[in-house]
């Protein structure tokens, strides 16, 4: 079944990430999954994980715009009450058994972190460590920064807390600090889950508590 929902407002993440919030209606989904997501009167629909929280009243979308890219161009362009198609929710990359006394680790390259704002912002008490990498600063969801927050920023040098220069997968080191119990949850680009799986798994991380969401 599709659903019209209208554009409430589209913002920029940095130059080259916006979010998209769209109308809620009585839409329900769980932390972690996305929406197939689509423009009237175009035949592609794309997915996209929700960033906003479980309670909302809006839906939001965290997107990059691919340069060479048909939809993330085109939402982007998107005005106040143009209407999207909403399809969903799917996928099942959200906390299962959910622990509030365990820890969760959460990994993510660029508009990866979608999932995870959205879990964060369902369950502000997860005892959580996020780990983010971005391509500049202005990459960063800022409305997460704490110390709980690392980022790994690979084209410019920061001189900023809990910022790291590189690319994620250049100081996997981190996780050998990590309780090895942890829950994990990894979301991104297929070269950085699988390069941070095969770590995980060589620190005697246990396989079936590493979750992965595969975006491109
Ligand atoms: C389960 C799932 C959830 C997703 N959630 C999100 C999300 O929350 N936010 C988001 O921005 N994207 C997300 N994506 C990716 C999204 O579905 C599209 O692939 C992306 O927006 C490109 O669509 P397009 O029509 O603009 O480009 P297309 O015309 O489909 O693709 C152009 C090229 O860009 C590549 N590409 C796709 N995504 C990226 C990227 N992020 N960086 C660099 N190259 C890329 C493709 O592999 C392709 O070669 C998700 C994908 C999946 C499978």
């Amino acid at each position: 079944m599709s659903y019209i929902h209208k554009t409430l407002s589209i913002e920029n993440v940095g130059k080259a990430n916006y979010v998209l919030k769209v109308e809620k209606k009585d839409v329900k989904f769980k932390a972690g999954q996305f929406f197939s997501v689509g423009i009237p009167n175009l035949i592609i629909n794309r997915e996209y994980s929700v960033c906003s929280g479980e309670k909302e009243n809006q839906l939001e979308f965290l997107i990059r715009e691919i340069d060479e890219g048909i939809l993330s161009k085109q939402l982007r362009n998107l005005k106040v009450n143009d209407p999207v198609k909403i399809l969903g929710p799917y996928g099942n990359f959200y906390i299962k058994n959910f622990d509030l006394k365990k820890n969760y680790i959460f990994i993510a390259s660029g508009t990866g972190i979608s999932p995870f704002m959205s879990l964060i912002k369902t369950n502000p008490s997860l005892n959580y460590k996020l780990f983010h990498g971005i391509r500049y600063i202005e990459d960063s969801i800022n409305n997460l920064i704490n110390d709980r927050y690392l980022r790994f920023i690979s084209r410019e040098k920061k001189d900023i807390k809990n910022c790291f220069h590189g690319r994620i997968t250049e100081h996997l080191n981190f996780l050998e600090n990590e309780n090895k119990d942890s829950f994990v949850f990894l979301c991104g680009n297929s070269a950085m889950v699988t390069e941070v799986y095969d770590k995980l798994i060589n620190l005697n991380f246990k396989s079936k508590n590493i979750f992965t969401e595969i975006f491109f």
